[in-house]
């Protein structure tokens, strides 16, 4: 009796500002570079191609009186490929589950494809809603205020805030305007753990990435990266990490590996300064490439590899 009464006070003085908040929007606005600009880390997959997030990843903000859960769901867009489906419906179930929605555009893209967007996941919702007008840092002021005056029609924002991600100008305003909305809430996780995504599944997100930036356009979105085995020698200092690049055609096996194995040595060298920086120690990291074919239209090869 007395250990229960004992954890049931410390959740009541513990009561602070916190919930889940979701971003969303269309593919390439600049959710998963906000979100890194919030944790200060990487963990979320930013790529100048779109629809390159596929998980629901979990970064956590936590401040003396507030903490702030964010998932950074799957651009929201149409198509009809099966991957696509279960990307759509990830990011459309989070919008009924989550405290605050945070809906973003991009400043500098045209207007009525994001209009309608907006418009169809927003119908209905009676969730506080943010509307994140990013990357500002490319338009002229003057251009904007007719922008805000268009999006206060389209729907009862609670605010609308002018951001650019990328310079972290304007985060500060979210970050309040977001404790404002939460409701007085327990702490959910410990301050000092900035997401809940295992060291594995960040590692994987690295080496994806860096195979879309090195790989320019040849390599679609239909890769996934398994970390095989994940293994500390303390006393040395260092990790060994082995991973394989998942891939659907033949053709694009030669891409990745490049001449002379170039192209994987470059994708690992790249993924291996970001890994040792997350891990803060010593990284060897060694690459396979391995094709399985139609991979992204096989549901039960999706949910083998998580989705
Ligand atoms: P997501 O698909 O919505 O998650 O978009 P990403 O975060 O992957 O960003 C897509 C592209 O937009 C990347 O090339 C980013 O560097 C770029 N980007 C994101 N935020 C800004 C911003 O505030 N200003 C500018 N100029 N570019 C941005
Ligand atoms: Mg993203």
């Amino acid at each position: 009796m007395a250990v229960v009464s004992a954890i049931m006070q410390s959740s009541v003085e513990e009561k602070i500002r916190s919930g889940m908040v979701t971003i969303v929007g269309p593919p390439n606005v600049g959710k998963s570079t906000l979100v890194n600009a919030l944790l200060g880390q990487k963990i979320s997959i930013v790529s100048a191609k779109p629809q390159t997030t596929r998980n629901r990843i979990l970064g956590i903000v936590s401040g003396p009186d507030h903490q702030i859960v964010f998932i950074d769901t799957p651009g929201l867009h149409t198509s009809s490929a099966l991957l696509n489906q279960e990307m759509i419906r990830l990011a459309a179930e989070t919008l009924t589950e989550v405290d605050v929605i945070v809906f973003m555009v991009d400043a500098a893209a045209p207007r009525p494809a994001q209009d309608k967007i907006a418009r169809d996941y927003l119908t209905g919702t009676t969730i506080p809603t943010i509307l994140l007008i990013n990357k500002v840092d490319k338009v002229d002021k003057a251009r904007l205020l007719p922008v805000i005056a268009a999006y206060e029609k389209l729907h009862d924002f609670t605010a609308i805030i002018p951001i650019s991600a990328l310079r972290n100008d304007g985060c500060d305003r979210l970050l309040s305007t977001l404790v404002d909305l939460l409701p007085l809430g327990p702490r959910y996780y410990p301050d000092d753990i900035p997401t809940d995504a295992s060291e594995r599944f960040i590692v994987e997100e690295i080496v994806r990435e860096k195979v879309f930036k090195l790989t320019g356009q040849e390599i679609p979105y239909s890769t996934a990266v398994v970390v095989e085995s994940f293994k500390e020698n303390e006393k040395k200092g260092i990790v060994t990490i082995h991973a394989t690049i998942i891939i659907e055609k033949k053709s694009q096996k030669g891409i990745v590996i490049g001449k002379g194995g170039a192209k994987l040595k470059q994708i690992g060298e790249a993924a291996r300064g970001d890994i040792e920086e997350l891990l803060g120690c010593r990284v060897l990291l060694k690459l396979w490439v391995k094709i399985k074919k139609n991979w992204t239209k096989d549901p039960r090869m999706l949910k083998e590899l998580g989705f």
